[in-house]
């Protein structure tokens, strides 16, 4: 099932989640519930708070060629880890931020420790896109958002246009 997106500024996209404590058939189901959400959008990675649920829960596949089998990803109370000192810098973009991009800078690689749909833990390094987008979905689990990691001005700029698209949505 598609569940319905939150778009910032919102008091829930700001909040810290809570860790999961044990893997339910509810958890399950909600994880799937969330990679039909991400793929539909589309985009490479939704983090729970961003469907309302502040439970440390993110899914991402960031394949993006066509031709290439899709690799979805769940990740249960995902920790980094380490990082690398490479720093990388990609054109990041939010599903509860649409059609805003900027540039932000994060370690280039990162390993990331998590427990898997079937409860086991997992333990992998990431590099590019990839570790760009893990950082991305575990900030959502702090309350933190891509536009956190830009110059206030950039940010301000962003929040009102958000406000100024959630309004026009409102009235339809
Ligand atoms: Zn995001």
């Amino acid at each position: 099932m598609k569940r319905h997106i939150i778009l910032h500024p919102d008091p829930r996209l700001k909040k810290v989640a809570a860790p999961v404590a044990d893997l339910s058939d509810e958890l399950r189901a909600l994880a799937s519930d969330m990679l039909e959400t991400m793929y539909d959008a589309p985009g490479i990675g939704l983090a729970a708070p961003q469907i309302g649920i502040l439970s440390r829960l993110i899914v991402l596949d960031c394949v993006k060629n066509e031709n290439e089998a899709q690799r979805p990803l769940v990740m249960f109370n995902p920790e980094v880890l380490a990082v690398s000192d490479d720093r990388s810098v990609y054109e990041e973009g939010c599903l509860s931020i649409p059609e805003q991009f900027a540039d932000v800078e994060r370690p280039a690689e990162v390993r990331v420790g998590w427990i898997d749909q079937n409860g086991n833990p997992q333990e992998e390094d990431f590099a590019g896109l990839w570790a760009t987008c893990v950082q991305h979905e575990i900030d959502h689990l702090e309350g933190k958002l891509f536009i956190d990691h830009i110059k206030p001005m950039r940010r301000q700029m962003i929040t009102r246009k958000m406000i100024k698209m959630k309004r026009d949505l409102a009235r339809g």
